[in-house]
């Protein structure tokens, strides 16, 4: 088996370090501060590169590279701790629109955000229906060629910053729930929508939006009219342009050492002299190897043009799930100074592991929670019945 990486992959895995050594400046990091994992002029710079073309599909008219290089692009800037969610929705919405929208949407909404001027968010989870995302309330009355939008999503993430949220409204009640769903891209600075923020124990801002009476056009609309599901999955399916490189715990690991090294148990020891603490920190070094394996493998396929599905279940539930239980360990080997946050004088790490601590359990919320993703394996992967 021949893990390496296409010449193509490597000289671009080169670009990219350059790159982030260039721009990903003090700055840039401490832009995200307040919780939005965005910082608009680095944004701005990777689309300038061509890099959030690059994942949308040539057949679409998108830069198409291959996903090898996307996984790289992405790895390196993981790693880098550098704010890409911006990137992620961009991609994914830019194919969507290019796949499935009308014209307007196209000439509208494509070209800026391809280019980095425009940020668009996912409005999909509401008060009651996350998981089971199908049953969405909110809804759209058609009035001749303008539909009225009226109720609440909650989470939409980068909507404060955002020029457009891709809205899933119920369009039919009478049907069942997965056949009565259509989307939008709702311009932001509609009258009527009110934006609130949320703040998550892992230091993120995310939103509530509120639609009271928000009057949009029918061009707006994409997809077919009640044929919102569709447009669900072709979100997964472009999800597969961005794949793989997952490695949250990666930049941990050097610091969790240094830090347990440091760290004063009894007499003249160190945390890292405790037998329990090696094997902790050797098991993540496996478990991101594992996630590694994972993440090249869906990015392969991927470039194979295979639809890999399950595969990404199973990264993704990985990763999460590791970073949890990685944080944890690496919080206790620091004993009580570990709770210091972050640039709290003497935190050790500069307070990032109980940062990291606090943000890893909401990575096995979004994107569908770890139990729905075992769902799904347990289906696709394993055979076994729905219960
Ligand atoms: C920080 C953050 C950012 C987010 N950003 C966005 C965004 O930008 N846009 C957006 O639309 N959404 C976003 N989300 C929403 C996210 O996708 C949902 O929170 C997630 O899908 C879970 O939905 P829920 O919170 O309603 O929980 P629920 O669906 O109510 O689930 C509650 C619990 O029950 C479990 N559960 C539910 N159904 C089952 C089942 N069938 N079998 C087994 N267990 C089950 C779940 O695993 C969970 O533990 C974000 C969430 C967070 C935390």
């Amino acid at each position: 088996m021949d893990f390496s990486f296409t010449p193509q992959a490597e000289a671009f895995r080169v670009e990219v370090k350059d790159f982030i050594a260039e721009h990903l400046t003090p700055d840039v990091l401490e832009s995200t501060r307040e919780g939005t994992i965005h910082n608009q002029e680095f944004h701005k710079k990777m689309a300038d590169r061509g890099w959030l073309n690059g994942a949308v599909p040539a057949e679409l008219g998108g830069g198409g590279r291959d996903p090898l290089e996307m996984l790289v692009l992405v790895e390196e800037l993981q790693l880098a701790g550098a704010p890409i969610d911006g990137m992620g929705v961009a991609v994914i919405v830019a194919a969507i629109v290019l796949e499935l929208g009308n014209d307007h949407l196209k000439e509208t909404v494509v070209p800026p955000i391809i280019n980095g001027d425009a940020l668009c968010s996912f409005g999909y989870t509401e008060p009651d229906s996350g998981s089971d995302v199908a049953a969405a309330t909110t809804t759209a009355v058609r009035d001749g060629d303008e539909w009225t939008i009226n109720g609440q999503k909650m989470w939409t993430t980068m909507a404060h910053i955002a020029d457009y949220v891709l809205l899933l409204t119920r369009t039919n009640p009478e049907v069942p729930k997965h056949k009565g769903l259509t989307f939008f891209i709702v311009p932001l600075d509609t009258p009527g929508i009110e934006i609130q923020p949320v703040h998550t124990m892992g230091t993120e801002r995310s939103n509530a939006t509120f639609y009271d009476n928000v009057r949009i056009g029918d061009e707006w609309r994409i997809g077919e009219v009640d044929g919102g599901w569709a447009v669900m999955k072709a979100g997964l399916k472009f999800e597969r342009g961005i794949a793989g490189g997952q490695f949250p715990s990666a930049m941990l690991i050097d610091a969790a050492i240094a830090a347990a090294e440091a760290a004063p148990r009894e007499g003249d020891t160190t945390a890292i002299d405790d037998p329990r603490v090696r094997e902790q920190i050797v098991r993540a070094m496996i478990d991101l190897e594992v996630a590694r394996g994972f993440a090249y493998k869906t990015a392969f396929l991927a470039s194979q043009g295979v639809m890999f599905g399950v595969d990404g279940s199973m990264l993704k539930l990985f990763v999460a799930e590791a970073y949890k239980k990685h944080t944890q360990w690496f919080l206790e080997m620091l004993g009580s100074e570990g709770l210091l946050s972050l640039d709290t004088p003497g935190a050790p790490v500069g307070g990032h592991i109980d940062e990291h601590f606090r943000h890893a359990p909401v990575t096995s919320i979004y994107g569908g929670t770890s139990e729905i993703t075992r769902n799904l394996i347990a289906g696709a992967h394993l055979g076994l019945p729905r219960s």
